[in-house]
């Protein structure tokens, strides 16, 4: 897809705070560092729109980002900082859930795992938490740069498999540093989405 409008248009904490337009959404998840803001950027054309790194203490918020007039990217916060209070990470689950469990416009799920680690618990966690919710889950290994091409298909069989990978949901490679698999995380975003 060819982006040629991307901004965040709504920050929120809690529903009232949605969008109110019926555009289908799609949710980014994934733990912190794992290169989500870079995606969003690379995704969107527009360095340093999505904060990089987010930093511990800062507001966690679901961000929306309105692409085209046609969907929303919705920047979820990074989850598995062991920084963050018990307070906090509760607060934090609470308004994930009620977020991924009952936003009718949620049409799918994005998470980014980094294709050079097995999957955290926090991941096999989120993972298996959107199966339960019967969400279609498009999977994204991160950082795919940073190991030889010829490794790519066994860090991805063996991601799948410690996720225990419903078929039926795609995994993809992806890097951020040269923008390899952009095209095809549109493809899938929009033949999810149906935009
Ligand atoms: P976030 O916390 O998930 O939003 O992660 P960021 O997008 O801030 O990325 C975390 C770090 O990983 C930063 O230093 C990025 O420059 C780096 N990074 C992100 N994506 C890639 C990638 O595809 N390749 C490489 N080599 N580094 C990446």
């Amino acid at each position: 897809m060819k982006v040629v409008k991307a901004d965040l248009e709504h920050v929120a904490v809690k529903p009232e705070q949605y969008p109110t337009t019926l555009l289908p959404e799609l949710a980014l998840a994934g733990r912190s560092n794992v290169g989500k803001s870079s995606f969003i950027n690379k995704m969107l054309n527009r360095k340093g729109l999505a904060r990089t790194s987010g930093q511990p203490g800062k507001t966690q918020t679901l961000n929306f980002y309105e692409i085209n007039e046609k969907l929303y990217f919705v920047d979820v916060p990074g989850y598995g900082y062991a920084k963050v209070s018990k307070s906090e990470r509760a607060a934090w689950g609470r308004m994930i859930e009620e977020y991924l469990a009952e936003r009718e416009q949620l049409k799918a799920v994005l998470q980014l795992v980094d294709i050079r680690h097995n999957p955290s618990e926090d991941d096999k966690l989120m993972y298996n938490w959107m199966k339960h919710f019967e969400i279609p889950v498009i999977l994204v290994a991160t950082k795919a740069d940073k190991i030889p091409k010829g490794k790519w298909q066994k860090s991805l069989a063996q991601i799948s498999k410690a996720l225990d990978k419903d078929p039926l949901d795609p995994i993809l490679t992806f890097s951020s540093e040269t923008g390899h698999g952009k095209e095809e995380a549109w493809k899938t975003i929009t033949k999810q989405l149906k935009v």
